[in-house]
Order: C-alpha cells, then structure tokens, then sequence
C-alpha cells in the first residue's frame, strides 16, 4: 500500500509498504478516505516539531471506512465510516486514573510519536473510531479533529454565560473557537489580532469585539469592554512572545487564562499578576474524549463543516500539497489529503 513517510526534516517520502493486519482482537482494520493537513503536520515536515520522531508516516486527522473487524468488536462493523481519536494512552498512570488520557505521561500520538494515518489503510482499537454522520463529505470530516482541540479548550476554560471571553489570536485556532466558544453564549467574546482582515472574518463569524492589539493597547481595551474589570476567560491561541504576559494581566479577578502553545521561549511572568487575582493558569493540550461530543454538534446543526475544506490532493501528491500550504496562498481554508 501507499503511505506519506517523513524520514528527517524537509525528507518526505511516498513509499511503498505492506498492508497492515488486524492482530489484536479489539482492532479493527480501516481503508482511509481522507486526511486534512494541520500546522502540526507541517511543522514536523520541516523539522519544527518539537514533540516528533522520525521516521514518521503522519496524519492525525483522519476518517476512513471499517473493511474488517476482530474478534472481539461490537462497536463497529464493516462500512461504518469513521473519524479515528488521535490519542493512545497507558491506561494507567496519574492522567489516566483521573480521566485525562491526553496528557498520559506515556502518551502516544498518532502520527506525530507513532505512526499515524497518511496511508491507504491502518490498523486502530475500535474505542478510537467514532461514526460519522452521512450527510457529511469525506473530506469535510476531518474538520471534527480541529473542532474537538476548540472544545477542549472551552471545557478546560469552564466556559460560561456570565463570562468576558477574549481569545488573544484570529488565525485557524483563534477562528475554531470563535465558532465554538460563541456556542456557549458568552456575555462578551472579545477577539484580539494585530491583522485587521482578520479581525473583520472574527465578527463576521460571532466575536462581540475586536481589538487590534498594533493599534491600540490590549489592556485597557479590554478593561473598556469590560468595566473596568478585565476578562474572565482568556485564551492564549497566538502564542507568541509576550502574549501569555498580556492574558494575565488582561484576566480579571477570579478568571481563567489558557494556553495552547508550545513555545520553549522564556517569557517573564511575576507571582503577583497570578496570587492577586486567583487566576487559574491552564494547558489545553488535544482533546479529552471530545470527538462524540463535536459529532452531536455536527448532527444537531449546532456547528456546520461543510465545505469548510477548500483544496483536495491525492495522497500521492503530498509533497505538492505541503507545498501549496506552505504558500500562505489567501484562498486556502484547509487542505486535506483524498485517499483512495
Ligand atoms: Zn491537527
Ligand atoms: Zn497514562
């Protein structure tokens, strides 16, 4: 079978390998239909990627068609049409006895630690495979996997109606959970963003207010928009130099600030900003379990993914996709890999 292997930084392959089998009796074997390329893809592609290691067949958001099934599977059945959870855990450490299998300390991400689903067929435990609704197109359905990483971070932030939202950064994360935090009706969502075009997309898709953070100073627009009171949610979903420094001292008393980078670059922070608000400080890394929660989305019309793919590549032209991502062009939304 075909399958996209990164063999070192800027070393992308189509290769040919032997088809997987099933071997355990709760897996089951699935021929994939589509794969969407992700930031974190790129990243690992051009040796960015901090938490990767090579040799990698990537491709983590991934929906394919049950073929076969062990003996012991219930919760599938041959021509279900499934979107695969990234996320294999122990099972047994501190995390995964408390319900946190996303951040297990042995955690095993597909495509990214183990081999993941750029390929014609893989090989899953049948917990991972979650059905998807007809009405929605192969390629549009590897949407659900970003949508779950936005739900994450509402769910860690406790989002509520009584909060002032900001979300510090409009660019694909900032924009996924501008329509997912919406969802969740807060009294203000306040997006921030030093490019004006994309302040303009962030209204039209939901945002209350917009700051443009070149322009104006972020502090006291917030405090403006809020009373003088600040946010009581806010989520870092820039990540850059000095943005973590602005959400706590733009988080108001008792509020929540998220972080969803993984910048190594020091940043100066100080007790006080933290001790004298009791902000609650947190990581929302992937997804805990969300992708059922986002299918009922999806199937509720509660969020629409359709036609939110704007190109399509066969699998064998992977390279020529990374390529076209890699060009910033204006027109792309989301790329995703067709695989037949
Ligand atoms: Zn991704
Ligand atoms: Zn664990």
């Amino acid at each position: 079978m075909k399958a996209i292997r990164v063999y070192a930084p800027e070393d992308m392959r189509v290769i040919d390998i032997e088809k997987p089998r099933i071997d355990e009796e709760k897996n089951v074997l699935i021929k994939m239909k589509a794969a969407g390329i992700c930031g974190s893809d790129r990243g690992i592609l051009h040796g960015t990627n901090a938490a990767a290691t090579y040799p990698r067949i990537i491709g983590h958001e991934i929906v394919g068609v049950v073929e076969e099934i062990g003996e012991g599977v219930t919760r599938v059945k041959p021509g279900d049409r499934v979107i695969i959870d990234q996320v294999t855990s122990c099972g047994h450490c501190y995390a995964c006895r408390k319900g946190r299998p996303n951040v297990c300390v042995n955690l095993k991400v597909k495509g990214v630690h183990i081999d993941g689903g750029y390929r014609q067929w893989v090989t899953c435990n049948e917990k991972d495979c979650y059905l998807l609704p007809d009405f929605l197109e192969d390629k549009d359905c590897v949407m659900i996997e970003p949508t779950t990483i936005a739900v994450q971070a509402c769910s860690r932030a406790q989002l509520e109606e009584i909060d002032d939202l900001l979300i510090i950064g409009a660019g694909a994360l900032g924009t996924s959970l501008i329509k997912i935090a919406k969802l969740y009706k807060p009294h203000r969502l306040i997006v921030s963003d030093i490019d004006n075009a994309k302040l303009q997309t962030s209204l039209e898709l939901g945002a209350t207010d917009v700051i443009n953070s070149r322009e104006t100073d972020l502090e006291s627009a917030v405090k403006e928009l809020t009373g003088g009171y600040g946010s009581t949610v806010t989520v870092d979903a820039a990540c850059v130099k000095g943005s973590l420094l602005s959400a706590l001292k733009v988080t108001g008393p008792a509020g929540r600030v998220i972080t969803m980078g993984f910048s190594v670059s020091p940043e100066e922070v100080n007790n006080y900003l933290i001790t004298s608000k009791e902000l609650d400080v947190r990581g929302s890394r992937l997804q805990n379990r969300k992708f059922q929660e986002v299918i009922d989305m999806v199937k509720d019309g509660r969020i629409d993914l359709r036609g939110s793919v704007s190109h399509t590549f066969p699998l064998t032209e992977a390279k020529e996709a990374f390529r076209f991502a890699d060009s910033g062009d204006p027109s792309i939304k989301k790329i995703a890999l067709m695989i037949d």
